[in-house]
């Protein structure tokens, strides 16, 4: 990594707030089965460890999103771009997620997954960047808080690169499109 990344969790801090979110979970929702729905592509790798830290059965499934707009002037016109197959009526569904930021994005979805009527909807958010909120967006299963900075690695991308990046930090100075 360049001069410009800088370190805010190491993936010993991240496999620990994992295990304790999932049994979190676990406890909130007892033998219930779980529909996850994965939100692509940042939160594949929260995603994929986090199930592995729920000790229930689950379902899970994926969903795409593609929101309009730069990082400063987030529009909050999301579109779909790969949808859930599989029926949410009567499901409890538990959102995975990388990031809410502005928190539009998690709006538009939660409102367009109430309409399919499950039975219950949770959130697990990996991080929560509060400076930007827009709109409040009630997240059941926190990671971590981060400060106001353009967030890369495990899972979260800048212009497609650092998904793989096995730990979270961020880039200052920042990218030039933030
Ligand atoms: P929101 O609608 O809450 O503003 O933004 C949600 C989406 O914006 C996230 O799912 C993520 O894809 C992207 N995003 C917001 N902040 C950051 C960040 O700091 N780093 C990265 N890599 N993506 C971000």
């Amino acid at each position: 990594m360049g001069p410009n990344y800088h370190t805010l969790f190491s993936r010993t801090e991240i496999d620990a707030r994992i295990a304790s979110l999932g049994r979190e979970i676990r406890a909130d929702y007892h033998d219930r089965s779980l529909t996850v729905l994965v939100v692509l592509k940042g939160s594949f790798v929260f995603a994929a460890d986090l199930i592995r830290a729920i000790d229930l059965p689950m379902n899970v499934e994926f969903i795409g999103l593609r929101s309009y707009g730069d990082r400063i002037n987030t529009s909050g016109v999301v579109e779909i771009t790969l949808d859930v197959k599989h029926p949410l009526a009567g499901e409890d569904v538990l959102i995975v997620e990388d990031i809410v930021d502005t928190g539009l994005t998690l709006e538009y979805l939660m409102k367009n997954l109430s309409t399919r009527n499950p039975a219950s909807m949770k959130l697990a958010a990996l991080l929560h960047k509060p400076a930007r909120t827009k709109v409040h967006v009630p997240i059941d299963y926190k990671g971590f808080q981060v400060p106001d900075k353009f967030v890369i690695g495990y899972g979260l991308d800048f212009a497609g690169k650092y998904r793989n990046l096995p730990e979270i930090g961020y880039l200052d100075p920042p990218p030039l499109d933030h």
